[in-house]
């Protein structure tokens, strides 16, 4: 008999080396690295559009989500913010230069706008900006999406693809005296809210995760399963930081919206 597969057991997930072929400035705080190798032929089908690679930087690790992926040219986009000069990621890509090589695991994922939403209701920061445009690449031309994001400046406004039915809100941080996600989350809010059976994708920072899952959950009573919502860093900790906390931010976020029950 077979030993079941667990974490303990599972073999390990290989590790992939590719180049950076070149790199693009999207917006001033976003770069864009665009790799190229023979790895990205072992990539098998990209069937979600929230796929993301844990990129290997020495020992430290940071996810990042896939922007494009062009199977015939070989090529593999990803969207760094760049952040200042704190942490790894976010400074490496702003000085990407071609011929610099990095090591990937991945990709995972899991969401994809569902052809059964008649609203898709995309709400992000600049970090979850990739996979929200990336969603936007794939609806039908007359699906309907309503489309918060929230980026530093009108600066960091960049095409999104969409039909006629997509409305896209651009939320400006230096016209707001407020932290990450907190413009964005009174934005949502407030805005009025799509009949009709909504799926909703929020990413981001993780102090607007709280308020909008209560929005969506308690008082828009969105069913759980049309969902997808999760913080994506965190205010003052870095990945490895956020990633060791997250665990306990979800259970207590759970503990004080659903009064304890797992749902
Ligand atoms: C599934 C998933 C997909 C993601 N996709 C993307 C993506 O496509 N593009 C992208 O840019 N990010 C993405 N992120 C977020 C990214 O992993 C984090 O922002 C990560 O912390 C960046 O690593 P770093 O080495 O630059 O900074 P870290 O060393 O992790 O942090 C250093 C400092 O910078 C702060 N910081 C981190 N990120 C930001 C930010 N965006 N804005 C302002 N301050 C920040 C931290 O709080 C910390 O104080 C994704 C995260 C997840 C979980």
């Amino acid at each position: 008999m077979m030993d079941a597969m667990t974490p303990q057991n599972r073999p390990p997930r290989p590790v992939r080396t590719v180049t950076v072929l070149r790199t693009e400035n999207v917006s001033p705080l976003m770069v864009r690295v665009i790799f190229a190798g023979d790895a990205l032929a072992e990539i098998g089908d990209l069937a979600y559009t929230d796929h993301y690679v844990k990129l290997k930087f020495g020992d430290v690790t940071r996810t990042y989500t896939i922007r494009w992926f062009d199977r015939d040219a070989q090529e593999m986009a990803i969207d760094f913010v760049v952040h200042g000069d704190e942490g790894i990621a976010g400074p490496w890509a702003a000085s990407a230069k071609p011929g610099d090589e990095v090591s990937f695991v991945g990709p995972g994922g899991g969401w994809a706008p569902s052809p059964d939403a008649d609203v898709h209701l995309l709400v992000g920061d600049e970090s979850a900006l990739p996979a929200i445009a990336a969603a936007l690449d794939v609806l039908p031309a007359d699906a309907r999406a309503e489309v918060f994001v929230e980026v530093a400046s009108a600066a960091e406004h960049q095409p999104l693809a969409g039909g006629d039915n997509v409305a896209v809100r651009w939320i400006h941080r230096d016209e707001r005296a407020m932290g990450y996600g907190e413009a964005l989350t009174y934005a949502v809010q407030t805005a009025d809210f799509p009949a009709g059976r909504v799926e909703a994708f929020v990413h981001g920072n993780a102090d607007m995760i709280k308020p909008l899952r209560h929005y969506l959950f308690n008082e828009r009573e969105v069913p759980r399963d049309q969902v997808s919502i999760s913080g994506y860093w965190r205010t003052g900790l870095n990945e490895d930081g956020w990633q060791s906390s997250k665990r306990e931010f979800v259970e207590q976020m759970e503990a004080e919206q659903d009064g304890g029950v797992r749902v």
